[in-house]
């Protein structure tokens, strides 16, 4: 292919030009480097040495001292040469040891080192380079381009979705790759996935939802989390069966599942599910349609304890003679407990169906209903909130 691509000239400029271009040792001082020297150039540092035949020293390009007449000057590769020439090493600018430029870079290549484990302190880094810590703050934006944080927050970013890529169990990855919180996970993770802030149409499209399962007394407990809070509960015999109805879902979103920080929540999560009262403190992220939406918020109105027919409910949202459209509404419920559908039965009283199974709805009505609430994982009995009472 690209038969008629153009031949590249020998003759280009080689890499790095200027001062570096030319090297050779022994010569008087061409243009480039001349300009070097005459300038400071600390860039030069480490591309040659010159050496001053009036005063015997030789010096890197950026030495302080005053300028030398040109015709005075000869350039060296290496210090040694210069040495083997007779000169020796000044005393300001010491050509023998590492320039600042190449302590700088040293100390910045260091700190990226310990960085590739997680973040570290800023002054953690800079005592560990020997400097004050606007020092390092400064040296290694210039070198990098990124500060400290920016630069540990990108490789761990990096690492994570290396770690996705590689087919890991993500959560686990990003986490081992010292996520410390979950809002900070959230917010680089949509960072690294460049997707919008908030919730897009559709099925979880543009969001990172990550899913956690447990053993409950009803059942597998199996919970999605979104940057908002619970966005889903599902009770199941087996995890497995939890966890597909959440893929189902969230089709559309980044699912993953949660390692040991997600446990807190989980935990939250479950005892809410033995202990109704719970709910109404844990964030929820309820989605659907406008109406559903308007009788799941119902649902949560119902006391702990009793029970609402599908007609009464479509009568507290403004709606009476909808009870059809409410009790879709109420199948439609992807937050098992915390949003409470169980309490929603026949006009008649009897239960109806129930998404996770009757008999679950029985269990809960039934531990709801009962005077200690001795319920299903019943364990907060000290609580003693008048709204208890149905
Ligand atoms: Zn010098």
């Amino acid at each position: 292919m690209a038969m008629s691509e153009t031949v590249k000239s020998p003759a280009r400029t080689p890499p790095g030009g200027g001062a570096a271009a030319l090297r050779t040792s022994g010569v008087p001082a061409d243009e480039a480097r001349w300009t070097a020297l005459c300038t400071r150039d600390a860039e030069a540092d480490g591309a040659f040495v010159y050496a001053v035949a009036t005063t015997g020293v030789y010096c890197r390009p950026s030495c302080p001292s005053r300028r030398p007449l040109r015709r005075n000057v000869t350039l060296f590769d290496l210090p040694r040469e210069a040495e083997a020439a007779g000169y020796r090493p000044c005393r300001r600018c010491k050509p023998t040891e590492l320039s600042t430029a190449q302590r700088n870079a040293a100390m910045v290549e260091a700190a990226c080192a310990r960085l590739a484990d997680g973040p570290l302190p800023l002054d953690e880094l800079a005592a560990a380079a020997g400097v004050s810590a606007h020092h390092f703050h400064r040296t290694f934006k210039a070198h990098t381009g990124t500060t400290p944080a920016q630069y540990a927050r990108a490789l761990r970013a990096r690492r994570a979705s290396d770690a996705l890529a590689a087919g890991e169990r993500p959560a686990g990855a990003a986490f081992a790759a010292g996520f410390a919180s979950l809002s900070r996970f959230y917010d680089e993770a949509a960072e690294r996935f460049a997707l919008a802030p908030a919730a897009l149409a559709g099925k979880g499209r543009g969001e990172v939802i990550v899913a956690a399962a447990g053993p409950s007394p009803l059942g597998m407990v199996t919970a999605a989390f979104s940057r908002s809070g619970i966005a889903a509960v599902r009770l199941t015999d087996m995890a497995a069966e939890g966890r597909a109805e959440i893929a189902a879902q969230f089709a559309d979103a980044i699912l993953i599942d949660g390692g040991p920080p997600f446990a807190t929540l989980l935990a939250d999560v479950i005892a809410a599910v033995g202990e109704p009262a719970l709910a109404a403190e844990l964030p929820l992220d309820i989605r659907g349609t406008a109406f559903e939406e308007r009788v799941w918020a119902a649902l949560r109105q119902i006391p702990i304890g009793t029970t609402a027919s599908y007609a009464e409910v479509a009568a507290a949202i403004g709606a009476p003679g909808a009870h059809r459209a409410v009790a879709k509404a109420c199948g439609a419920n992807r937050i098992a407990v915390l949003v409470p559908c169980h309490r929603v039965v026949r006009a008649d009283g009897s239960l109806a169906g129930y998404r996770w199974g009757v008999e679950r709805k029985r269990a809960l009505i039934a531990a709801e209903a009962a005077p200690e609430r001795a319920g299903p994982g019943a364990h907060g009995t000290t609580r003693t909130e008048a709204k208890h009472d149905g």
